[in-house]
């Protein structure tokens, strides 16, 4: 496709096409039908950013944190003024709610906030006594690549730690949902970012991912999206034995034992399970209820899914949206067939509504046998599956039969049941009596297939930092 493209390239300090002229099409979820274009980068683009990302690493890393984290200030603010278009924008594109767009963008200004105004201290050199210290350097040029759910979150949680560090970013917007990463670099690029610091490519995600990692300018290579994806870049950044951080997906277990309040538990899962349409890393996806619960757990969470209101992202009475793209409504449909061939039962929901736009209702399944696909695949959807359960052993047993560690979450106000809960579930981030996602101050990270490494918090700055150990046979002074 050649045309000029809605959303450029930003390569050494400016927007261009694509030097081949080549775009993608960027398609409305809700109508099916085509929304904008994006450049699609060339080889030779992706050569000429890696190479200002390298001319312009020196002068990034020597700059006085202070000045780096002031223009990460200024870029929040800039996207705060222009938070209603950009909102807007990221509806129409990814089909999430106008209002979950605005709340994911203030997440967004939020991290780059958090970071900005703590550069100085999450990059001063660490004193051990008199004659040691550890020194944090910038690690190199930084290649981000981000997916189109939480676009505009994710992005801000890799960008602004690596640029606090000193790190220029080569930054792969998602193809399917590119505004927000413009919205972003733009904002960047009004605060005062120095041409080469920030260079944002999108185009075709395996050739862009190889060539950047083949370049050994690459030190650190930070992802989100699948499992598979994510193997695929590790064993690339192996070559070049360029460090990872992989956020990969997820299958996250709630525990609602005996003593839950239930209107909390059932709102609590409602609201957070079908945000975005289900399409979050860390949404709830198999519910597990203490068995004297199980019956008035399960009519209650239908009652509450069933007043979900379905419609337009840009209907303000419309709580879910439609879903991002074709290949989650057939992934849905793959795992409905196989859990109700296997002998699932389908409570509410179950299949694609009838009407243009990528809408799956919310879903719910019972009886649905270990071996189905839906409780070992990342469901990524509005499918949540109920089972009951005897025993907190039993539980956490079952809690833990995936091969992700990312979220989990129980209500209980049982101190006993609570230590077992926290000891026993599998995975980087647990929340008790209530559902809660990534903050910009904290770590947050998978264990097992669900990835490795960690964003947000001090430690999502060191990520992008070498640490160099000075030993001084005296006083370093
Ligand atoms: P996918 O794995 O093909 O793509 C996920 C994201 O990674 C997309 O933005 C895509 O552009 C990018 N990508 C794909 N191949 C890449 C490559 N070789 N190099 C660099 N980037 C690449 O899957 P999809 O169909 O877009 O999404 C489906 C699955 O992805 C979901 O089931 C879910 O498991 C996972 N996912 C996870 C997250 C998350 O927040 N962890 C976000 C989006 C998708």
């Amino acid at each position: 496709m050649s045309e000029v493209a809605r959303y450029q390239l930003f390569i050494n300090g400016a927007w261009q096409a694509a030097t081949d002229g080549t775009t993608r099409p960027v398609i409305n979820p809700a109508t099916e039908t085509f929304f904008a274009s994006v450049a699609s980068a060339s080889a030779l683009d992706l050569d000429e950013a890696l190479a200002s990302a390298e001319r312009s690493r020196a002068m990034w890393s020597s700059k006085p944190a202070k000045e780096r984290g002031e223009i990460l200030v200024k870029a929040a603010r800039i996207l705060a003024a222009k938070v209603e278009g950009a909102a807007r924008d990221l509806s129409t594109e990814q089909g999430k709610t106008i209002a979950e767009a605005a709340g994911e963008y203030a997440r967004a200004i939020e991290t780059l906030e958090w970071n900005g105004t703590r550069a100085e201290e999450l990059t001063a050199p660490a004193r051990l006594g008199s004659n040691r210290m550890i020194v944090r350097e910038p690690a190199g040029v930084v290649a981000a690549f981000t997916p189109w759910n939480y676009p505009a979150v994710l992005i801000a949680r890799k960008l602004a730690p690596a640029l606090v560090a000193g790190c220029p970013v080569i930054l792969k917007g998602a193809e399917e949902t590119p505004s927000a990463a413009a919205h972003i670099v733009e904002a960047l690029q009004e605060a005062g970012i120095p041409a080469g610091v920030v260079n944002l490519v999108f185009g075709n995600p395996s050739q862009i991912s190889s060539h950047l990692l083949k370049s050994p300018l690459v030190r650190v290579l930070t992802f989100t999206g699948s499992t598979a994806v994510g193997k695929q870049l590790a064993k690339l950044a192996a070559n070049n034995l360029q460090r990872c951080v992989l956020e990969l997906g997820g299958h996250s277990p709630v525990v609602v034992c005996e003593d839950a309040d239930l209107d909390k538990a059932i709102t609590a899962i409602t609201a957070y399970k079908f945000e975005c349409a289900g399409q979050s890393c860390n949404a709830p996806s198999r519910v597990l209820v203490a068995r004297p619960l199980y019956e008035a757990f399960l009519s209650r969470i239908i009652e509450a899914v069933r007043a979900i209101k379905i419609g337009a992202p840009d209907d303000p009475a419309t709580e879910m949206g439609p879903m991002a793209n074709a290949r989650r409504i057939e992934a849905m449909q793959q795992l409905i067939e196989d859990a109700v061939d296997r002998g699932a039962s389908i409570e509410t929901g179950g299949s694609r509504l009838d009407r243009s736009g990528f809408y799956w209702p919310p879903t719910i399944l019972t009886q649905v046998p270990k071996g189905a696909r839906v409780l070992h695949d990342e469901p990524f959807g509005p499918i949540l599956t109920v089972a009951p359960f005897d025993t907190i052993e039993q539980a956490i047993e079952e809690a833990n039969a995936t091969d992700y560690g990312l979220a989990a979450y129980f209500f209980t106000n049982d101190d006993d049941a609570k230590r077992a809960l926290i000891g026993g579930l599998s995975a980087g981030a647990i929340s008790v009596n209530y559902l809660k996602g990534v903050s910009a101050d904290t770590p947050y990270g998978g264990i097992r297939q669900s990835g490795y490494g960690y964003e947000g918090g001090e430690q999502g700055v060191q990520a992008f930092q070498n640490l160099k150990l000075v030993n001084s046979l005296g006083p370093l002074g």
